[in-house]
């Protein structure tokens, strides 16, 4: 199975398919990704607030999968951000992944009350420039916080990571995305179970027609919709029905009706708000 390579505003070359392991506890995750590398996936999204960096590296190292092979990305915790905090935290996050590079490297989120996040979006500028990612981007940001990067810097973020499922589909910040080059990643891309996503009859109606499930039906309407995702599961029989995704297409009428699902609402914290 080949999972299609997007490319980004800086030339490189990311699986529009990947795993997600938050909430993946530090003790099994490099069973998990190890069951995640044997289903086939090769991008990986971590952070350092997951708090299993180490683990994810081991796993990758175990594999003995060439390291242009994979894709890593981790992100910047809140109260790293800052000049000299940030690029202490991702030497660190370099040091427990035990790697030279990492694919991407994001903001986690603005957290416009410290505003410290266009300052630290120069020392990714830096990161970048000095080979430790390779590419950077942000997570959770709103139009005005990418306006305060894009003027007050050199570089248009590679990638906005967004809460982003049926319910939820951000059609104002996808479409600022396109308008900048800027591709979007979805997080929580099956609604972190945390509403009945798989009833709707959209996504009932579309699974009955092509023999698949709710879920292999959401995954293929963000694919279609040009959105990276990394949905997360323990269980290694739903890595592989989430990876199981390139045998079928949803029809436009099937988008449609799937688009139609969204009622924005939100399950995970308003950017806006969060003070974690
Ligand atoms: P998700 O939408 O991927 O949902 C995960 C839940 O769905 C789990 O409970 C899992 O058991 C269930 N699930 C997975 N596959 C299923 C299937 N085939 N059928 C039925 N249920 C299934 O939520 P997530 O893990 O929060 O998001 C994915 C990734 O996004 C995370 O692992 C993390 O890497 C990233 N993330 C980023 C942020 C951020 O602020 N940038 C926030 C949350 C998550």
């Amino acid at each position: 199975m080949t999972v299609p390579k997007i490319e980004l505003n800086d030339g490189n070359f990311i699986p529009q398919l990947g795993f997600g392991v938050f909430q993946v506890a530090q003790e099994e995750t490099e069973r998990i990704v190890t069951d995640a590398l044997e289903v086939g996936y090769r991008h990986f999204d971590a952070a350092m607030i997951y708090g299993n960096e180490a683990q994810v590296g081991k796993a990758l190292k175990a594999s003995g999968i060439p390291r242009d092979e994979l894709f890593v990305t981790t992100k910047l915790w809140n109260s790293d951000q800052g000049t000299d905090s940030a690029r202490d935290a991702m030497d660190l996050s370099l040091e427990k992944l035990g790697l030279d590079y990492v694919d991407l490297y994001l903001i986690h989120w603005p957290r416009p009350d410290l505003d410290r996040y266009l300052e630290s979006w120069l020392v990714l500028e830096e990161i970048k420039a000095a080979g430790k990612a390779r590419s950077i981007g942000v997570s959770n940001f709103h139009r005005p916080h990418l306006e305060k990067i894009l003027a007050g810097s050199n570089t248009v973020p590679a990638v906005n990571q967004i809460e982003l499922h049926p319910a939820f589909a951000q059609r104002d910040l996808r479409a600022y995305g396109a308008e900048l080059g800027m591709r979007i990643e979805a997080w929580g891309p099956l609604g972190q179970g945390k509403y009945d996503l798989f009833s709707e009859a959209a996504l009932k109606d579309a699974a009955a027609a092509h023999g698949v499930t709710p879920a292999q039906v959401v995954i293929r309407w963000h694919l279609q919709s040009g959105i990276i995702l990394f949905p997360k599961s323990n269980s290694r029989a739903r890595m592989a029905e989430n990876f199981d995704v390139f045998g079928f297409e949803l029809t436009a009428d099937e988008m449609a009706s799937i688009n139609a699902i969204d009622r924005d609402q939100r399950v995970g914290a308003n950017p806006d708000e969060a003070t974690f």
